[in-house]
C-alpha cells in the first residue's frame, strides 16, 4: 500500500510543469519553485511512510504555493506583549515612539549620515547625535555604538587596556544574555582587580588597591537585583573624590540610565545620567532602548577629551551604529526636550505611567471579546496583578496592573498559553499558580489579545 502510494508520487518535473504552478514560476526563480516542489514531496513522502497520507492529492500546486509562501515569508513577526514586562529583552525591549519610527523609515534611503551639509564636506556620524545627549545630560561629548555592552568594553579598552580596573565585588554583574562584566573587562584587555566583598566595600578598598597599574575605576549600576541587609556601598562622589586625588578616572555603567526623573510619574526614581555626570564621573555608558525608550544602542558620555578618544579607538569603528539606528535615536532623544509631552509620545514611559483605571478599561473590554471567542469551558476572569519594567531598571519594584486569567477545566495554562502563541500575531502572556495570565499595561488595543 505505502510503495504503491510512494511509486505513485510525480517527479519534480513534472510538479514543475503543472498546470497549476504556471503563475508561481512566473513569478518567482525556478531554483526557488523547484527547491519548494522538493520539499512538498519530501512531505508527501514523510506522511505516507508515517501513515497519515493515505492519498495522493491530485493537485500538488497549493501544496507547492504553501511551501513557496513559507519560504518567502518573514521570519520576523510582530508580537502582542501581554507579559507584563514592559522593556523585555527576547521580544525586543522598547517600543518606538511613532516620531522614532518615522526617523528610521526617512533614514532608510540616502541621508546627511557622515556628511556636513553646511560644509559640503566629510561630517561625523556622531555628531547626529551628540548635541543632544550633550543637552539632555550636561556632558562635555558623547558617542553612540550597538549597545551598552559594546559602550562599556570600548570605553575599558580605550581608558585601560593592558592595565587594572578596580571594581567592588558587590557590582560585578551578569544581565541576562550573557553580558558578563568580569567577562567583559576581560575581553577588553584589562585586568579586573575586584575589591571589597559581595554585601560591602568601603572606599579604602578602592585606594588601598591602587597601584602603578590601576587604570580606572569602574562602578556598575546594580540593576536588576538588590542588595538588601548588612550593605555599604562606595558612593559615586567618594569614588570620583579618590580617583581625583590619585589621578585615575572614573567610569560609570548606568545599564538602563534615566534622562527624566521618573517619580514625576509616580514611578521609583533610576539613576539619571545627568546626576552622574554631576557627581563626576569622568564616563557614563547606558542603554538606548532600555528606559529611554529608543532603539538597541550604547551611548557613552562624558568628558571631551576622553571621549575623543574613545572616538578614535579603531575598535569604534568595528561598533559604530547604522544610520537607521542613529535616526530614531536622535528622535527619541527629541521627545525629551518636551518633558511634558514625554508620556503621550514615548511608549515605554507611556506604559509605566499608564493609569490602573485604563488599563482596566481594557481588561474589561478585552475580557469581553474572548469569552465570545473561546467560550465553552473556558474561564475568563480580571484579576490585580503585576508588572515589572524589566529590562535591568527599577529592580524590586512592581507596578499594580489589572491581568486577565484564563483557565479551562480540561486544558492546562501551558498548552492554553501555546494556543495563544501560535496566534497570528502571536500573543504572549505569562503562567503564573496554574493560570494564563494576560497582563493589559502594555496592551491598548483590547482586540490584539483575542486570537484569530
Ligand atoms: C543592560 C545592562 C548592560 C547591557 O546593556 P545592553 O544595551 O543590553 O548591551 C550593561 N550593564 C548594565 C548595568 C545593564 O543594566
Amino acid at each position: 500500500m505505502k510503495e504503491a502510494l510512494l511509486r505513485g508520487l510525480p517527479s519534480v518535473d513534472e510538479v514543475l510543469r503543472s498546470e497549476g504552478l504556471r503563475e508561481a514560476v512566473k513569478a518567482n526563480s525556478t531554483a526557488l519553485v523547484t527547491e519548494a516542489v522538493r520539499s512538498a514531496l519530501e512531505g508527501l513522502r514523510a506522511g505516507i511512510l508515517s501513515g497519515s497520507i493515505k492519498e495522493i492529492p491530485r493537485d500538488l500546486a497549493p501544496v507547492v504555493e504553501e511551501k513557496l509562501k513559507e519560504m518567502l515569508a518573514s521570519s520576523i513577526v510582530r508580537v502582542v506583549n501581554a507579559t507584563g514586562t514592559i522593556l523585555h529583552t527576547n521580544i525586543g525591549r522598547a517600543v518606538l515612539s511613532k516620531e522614532a519610527i518615522e526617523a528610521a523609515v526617512r533614514a532608510s534611503g540616502n541621508i546627511n549620515l557622515e556628511f556636513d551639509l553646511g560644509r559640503g564636506e566629510r561630517g561625523e556620524r556622531d555628531s547626529l547625535v551628540e548635541p543632544l545627549v550633550k543637552k539632555l545630560t550636561g556632558a562635555e561629548a558623547a558617542c553612540v555604538v550597538n549597545n551598552n555592552a559594546a559602550a562599556v568594553l570600548l570605553a575599558l579598552n580605550t581608558l585601560a587596556e593592558g592595565r587594572e580596573v578596580i571594581i567592588s565585588r558587590g557590582e560585578l554583574i551578569e544581565i541576562g544574555g550573557s553580558f558578563r562584566l568580569p567577562e567583559i573587562i576581560k575581553k577588553s584587555g584589562c585586568v579586573l582587580r575586584e575589591v571589597g566583598t559581595t554585601n560591602r566595600t568601603h572606599l579604602k578598598d578602592f585606594t588601598s588597591a591602587v597601584t602603578q597599574q590601576t587604570a580606572l575605576f569602574l562602578k556598575a549600576h546594580t540593576s536588576n537585583y538588590l542588595v538588601v541587609g548588612f550593605t555599604a556601598e562606595v558612593g559615586l562622589k567618594e569614588l570620583v573624590e579618590a580617583g581625583r586625588n590619585a589621578g585615575i578616572p572614573v567610569v560609570e555603567d548606568l545599564g538602563s540610565g534615566s534622562l527624566v526623573d521618573l517619580s514625576a510619574w509616580g514611578l521609583p526614581k533610576e539613576p539619571l545620567v545627568r546626576e552622574s555626570l554631576e557627581a563626576g564621573a569622568d564616563i557614563v555608558t547606558f542603554s538606548g532602548d532600555k528606559l529611554l525608550g529608543g532603539p538597541q544602542a550604547g551611548i557613552i558620555a562624558g568628558k571631551k577629551e576622553l571621549v575623543e578618544r574613545i572616538k578614535k579607538n579603531p575598535l569604534k569603528r568595528a561598533m559604530r551604529a547604522d544610520k537607521l539606528t542613529l535616526a530614531a535615536l536622535e528622535a527619541t532623544l527629541r521627545l525629551y526636550l518636551n518633558k511634558e509631552r514625554l508620556a503621550d509620545r514615548l511608549p515605554t514611559l507611556g506604559h509605566m505611567a499608564r493609569p490602573l483605571v485604563e488599563i482596566e478599561k481594557t481588561a474589561v473590554e478585552a475580557a469581553r471579546l474572548l469569552r465570545t471567542k473561546l467560550g465553552g469551558k473556558y474561564v475568563i476572569e480580571i484579576e490585580d496583578g503585576e508588572s515589572v519594567v524589566g529590562g535591568g531598571s527599577l529592580p524590586g519594584h512592581n507596578l499594580p496592573t489589572k491581568v486577565i486569567s484564563i483557565t479551562h477545566p480540561e486544558t492546562g495554562p501551558d498548552r492554553i498559553s501555546r494556543l495563544f502563541m501560535s496566534s497570528r500575531p502571536p500573543i504572549l502572556g505569562r503562567v503564573k499558580k496554574e493560570k494564563f495570565l494576560l497582563d493589559m499595561r502594555t496592551v491598548e488595543t483590547p482586540q490584539d489579545v483575542v486570537p484569530e
